[in-house]
């Protein structure tokens, strides 16, 4: 056994001196400062867009993102992104934008935006939250003030008496709106002292109906 060492040994030990030293310049202040400086210079940003461009650039992205961590890193990004002020104004202002509302109205018809709304309504976290919303102070004295205005008392009346009556089969609904032939209709009363004089109107129908009565009214 000598104490000498072989070229080759002496070699891997200089190679590891170096990936050492640069591991620690990597990590140091000075050497993130120069490399942020580098990737945002003219000459660094075409670099790196051509290795991004590149085949191997391409596929080392498209493996990064498939990735668990390039995942779990692009979610933290966007959900980041959700919740800054920037990404707030950003959704604000599109919800509020003629595409926007395109867009979501377009959704809420398809199949797909009916089903999910349907699936919320019937989960169990709506049903919570409407009972919240039945609970509050705010919908407690919304429904006292609704039944306290002139008329309602005799509104509820007519309307008990009536669903009492389709209940027992006494009377039948037709299930046809009046007006548009809608398959889904509730009971409509032109005067409330008559209750079992009413028509059929789809949910639409009767929204419209009323609405044009009160501005009618005013
Ligand atoms: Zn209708
Ligand atoms: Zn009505």
């Amino acid at each position: 056994m000598t104490n000498t060492k072989s070229d080759e040994e002496i070699l891997q030990e200089k190679k590891e001196k170096k990936a050492e030293r640069d591991r620690k310049y990597r990590e140091s202040a000075k050497g993130k400062a120069n490399r942020k400086a580098y990737r945002e210079s003219e000459k660094g940003k075409a670099i790196i867009k051509a290795y991004r461009e590149s085949e191997k650039g391409k596929e080392s992205i498209k493996a990064y993102q498939e990735s668990e961590k390039g995942k779990a890193t692009m979610k933290n990004c966007i959900e980041a992104y959700k919740q800054s002020e920037e990404g707030k104004a950003k959704r604000e202002a599109y919800y509020q934008s003629e595409e926007g509302k395109a867009k979501r109205e377009a959704y809420q018809q398809s199949e797909e935006g009916k089903a999910k709304a349907k699936a919320y309504r019937e989960s169990e976290k709506a049903r919570a939250a409407k009972k919240r919303r039945r609970k509050s102070e705010k919908a407690k004295a919304t429904v006292k003030a609704y039944n306290q205005r002139e008329g309602i008392a005799e509104k509820n009346k007519a309307r008990a008496r009536l669903y009492g009556m389709i209940q027992r089969g006494s009377i039948k609904k037709t299930n046809i709106c009046t007006i548009c032939g809608d398959t889904t209709t509730q009971c409509h009363h032109e005067d409330y002292s008559k209750p079992l004089e009413f028509i059929e109107l789809c949910f639409k129908c009767h929204t419209h109906l009323h609405n044009e009565k009160r501005i009618a009214l005013t």
